[in-house]
């Protein structure tokens, strides 16, 4: 997943609320719901400006690519793409195999994902003639269940590459926002893609500017803050949304009626 670089200047939140989405925000307690969240992170964070592509052809392969991989692999494989004029559907339908899986080495996997990449470029010529543009005027839900039905595509590269490609208004889940739901007690148990993605969808808005932001917003909060281990609740924009009965709330070495006053703007 791309990573914008951690931001801790406040001084860009007037900037960032006036760019992205704001959803009015009540109260920062335990009980809070995820639009509380969302106005914290966009607060603190600003604006992530996702997805780093410069086509939505380009942000489906990144998609693909940056499964199981740091955003810096991918990056050089786009790179490598780019370099050699394959950033688009004809070229690399012609490109052969083996050429693709040398210029994707840098991402890992690279047998798998040039053999993921053939895959949607020939459902693309099957299904939708070629025409991105064709494919995503199919309605969101019968898409979706196109993608998922492609090789290699599983529900969070169907999402990214509907939300992030296509604008459709669908809610990208990863392991990060399974951690925060699980850590601030949304869920319990086993990770459920689809249990979580509704519970975005049906407590925010149809925005796909919204989705688009706090999804990169969690990334970014994942990977900055809520590590598997050792998590930085001490200084997280979320800090104040922890459970009252949380053992992460040791973590915060401060009063959580400072931090909450802090993320704001
Ligand atoms: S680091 Fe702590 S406060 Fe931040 S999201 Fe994770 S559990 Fe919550």
């Amino acid at each position: 997943m791309p990573l914008r670089p951690q931001r801790k200047n406040y001084e860009v939140r007037a900037h960032a609320l006036a760019e992205i989405p704001v959803l009015p925000r009540e109260v920062s307690h335990a009980q809070a719901g995820l639009k509380d969240y969302y106005a914290s992170l966009a607060a603190a964070l600003g604006p992530m400006r996702w997805w780093p592509a410069r086509t939505p052809f380009e942000v489906i392969v990144g998609a693909i690519l940056t499964q199981n991989t740091a955003w810096s692999n991918v990056e050089r494989a786009i790179e490598n793409l780019r370099r050699e004029r394959l950033l688009t559907f004809a070229a690399l339908e012609r490109v052969p195999t083996a050429k693709l899986q040398r210029l994707v080495r840098p991402s890992g996997y690279f047998r798998q994902k040039a053999r993921k990449l053939k895959a949607f470029v020939e459902f693309l010529r099957n299904q939708h003639g070629g025409s991105l543009a064709r494919m995503f005027r199919t309605p969101t839900s019968e898409l979706r269940e196109q993608l998922l039905g492609v090789h290699g595509i599983g529900r969070e590269t169907a999402d990214s590459i509907l939300l992030y490609a296509g604008n459709h208004p669908v809610f990208v889940v990863d392991a990060y926002t399974h951690r925060i739901l699980e850590r601030h007690g949304f869920v319990r148990g086993k990770p459920d893609y689809e249990g979580a993605r509704k519970l975005f969808e049906s407590q925010l808005p149809r925005d796909t500017r919204l989705y688009n932001e706090f999804h990169a917003l969690i990334v970014n909060t994942g990977k900055n803050w809520c590590r598997k281990r050792e998590p930085r609740c001490a200084d997280c924009p979320l800090a104040s949304f922890l459970p009252p009965n949380s053992p992460l709330r040791l973590h915060v070495s401060v009063p959580l009626s400072e931090l909450a006053a802090e993320a704001r703007p």
